[in-house]
């Protein structure tokens, strides 16, 4: 058996592998936003998202982890050429429905030929099976699909495979303790062979949550009872939510709370499939706490008094939240709060090294404040240590981190006695 990398081997996003055995499976198919691999390159280049390598060989089906756009954003292109079987989670399923039709929504307004159409949706979603938690199904002759739950996200999973006599566990995105809406993923897990496993968070320790929690809400609390507005970029897809919880949990609601962009359907779709979060009744106050914006023209009116904006891209890379800066960061009263990741090379990475961002290919420097807290959904270093001792692998693959992280991780794996590799896209290992 051989394992292909096509996408995320020494970087985060457009993750991608490919399992050729007796029958051939895709792991994920995302997309890398931003290929610019550095924020000082020419400013007027377009940001643009980019797709792992081209899949090559006949697949038997694709194993899709969470809806994450670095993960799911580029599967209908898969069925450009015909059908194959899309295994994963009704919840993922709905949560990547919204993210295609928003990637073609977005080619239409910037006149751009979109990476695939709507047939190709249509098709990814004929061929979709679900698959229920911690059940194995057969998926081909000899082949035997489990689902873990991943504690990232609504129907993100961990999926353990079984084919030619080996078991392979590629993790996704995985959270290891318990976040404010989802209890962490999996614990009762079976030893693999071979692990592929994110490594996003793999130079750090988190800070505890009820700490982090703490500052954030008096950093927000400062701005809004100094008469400030605080912005919050956040991903349509658990951050938004998350914050929501976070500021309802703390009584912040005594200035209007607004959510903006994608975060609104997202919300919804989380709503529907309620089993993924931990306390859906304290989500569901929550998500009651807060007051959609619907139409354009409401933006100017909420901005003339203090308020906090929840509002995509979380990266800074288009959406509303440039409206926002764009109206409120030269007021220094205000806060900007970035609260996720930030890759390499996308506007918010630029805002936190060089405090500007670009805004319709303008450099911009807000006087607003800019401050970060990381709120991650993903593991850290003790978490994977511990998860990798659980499934205890032959072999681990390290992917989905910066170069940096990915190195240094799997020279510690090796010093614990623990075989490793860092693919880069485009290498092939045997699995022997
Ligand atoms: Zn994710
Ligand atoms: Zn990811």
């Amino acid at each position: 058996m051989k394992l292909q990398c096509l996408g995320a081997g020494q970087e985060v996003g457009r993750s991608a592998f490919l399992l050729k055995g007796h029958k051939n499976f895709l792991f994920d198919y995302g997309l890398k936003l931003n290929p610019r691999t550095k924020y000082t390159e020419d400013i007027s280049t377009k940001s643009q998202a980019e797709p792992p390598l081209r899949v090559k060989d006949f697949i038997d089906g694709t194993i899709l982890s969470h809806a994450h756009l670095d993960h799911s954003g580029a599967i209908p292109l898969l069925y450009k050429d015909g059908r194959s079987p899309l295994f994963s989670t009704d919840a993922t399923l709905d949560l990547s429905n919204l993210l295609w039709n928003d990637t073609l929504k977005i080619a239409g307004y910037e006149k751009e030929e979109p990476l695939f159409n709507e047939n190709n949706i249509f098709d990814a979603n004929e061929s979709f099976f679900n698959i229920k938690l911690r059940t194995p199904i057969e998926i081909e002759k000899d082949v035997n699909l489990t689902f873990f739950d991943a504690g990232h996200i609504p129907g993100g999973v961990m999926s353990y495979l079984e084919m030619d006599s080996k078991s392979i566990m590629y993790t996704g995105d995985f959270r290891y303790s318990e976040s404010f809406l989802f209890k962490g993923c999996d614990k009762k897990l079976p030893k693999v062979d071979y692990l592929i496993t994110e490594t996003t968070y793999a130079l750090n320790t988190h800070l505890s949550r009820k700490n982090i929690e703490k500052e954030f809400i008096e950093e927000v609390k400062e701005c809004i009872d100094n008469g400030g507005i605080v912005i919050l970029p956040a991903f349509a897809i658990e951050r938004s939510q998350e914050l929501m919880y976070i500021l309802y949990a703390h009584k912040v609601n005594y200035v209007p709370i607004y959510l903006d962009g994608m975060g609104k359907m997202a919300t919804n779709i989380f709503k529907e499939h309620s089993k993924w979060i931990t306390d859906i009744k304290k989500f569901k106050r929550a998500t009651e706490s807060v007051e959609y914006i619907k139409k354009h023209t409401q933006r100017k009116k909420i901005t003339q008094k203090p308020c906090i904006i929840i509002t995509t891209a979380g990266m800074l890379e288009g959406g509303p939240v440039l409206g926002y800066i764009e109206a409120l960061g030269d007021d220094p009263k205000n806060k900007i709060i970035l609260t996720g990741f930030q890759v390499d090379g996308t506007n918010g990475r630029r805002l936190l090294d060089t405090n500007k961002l670009l805004i319709d290919g303008q450099e911009y420097k807000p006087k607003a404040k800019i401050c970060k807290f990381s709120f991650s959904a993903h593991a850290d270093k003790k978490e994977l240590d511990k998860f990798i001792d659980k499934v205890n692998p032959k072999k681990v693959f390290c992917v989905h981190g910066d170069k940096e992280a990915v190195i240094s991780y799997k020279r510690d794996l090796i010093e614990r006695g623990i075989d490793a590799e860092v693919p880069t896209n485009g290498s092939t290992f045997d699995l022997d």
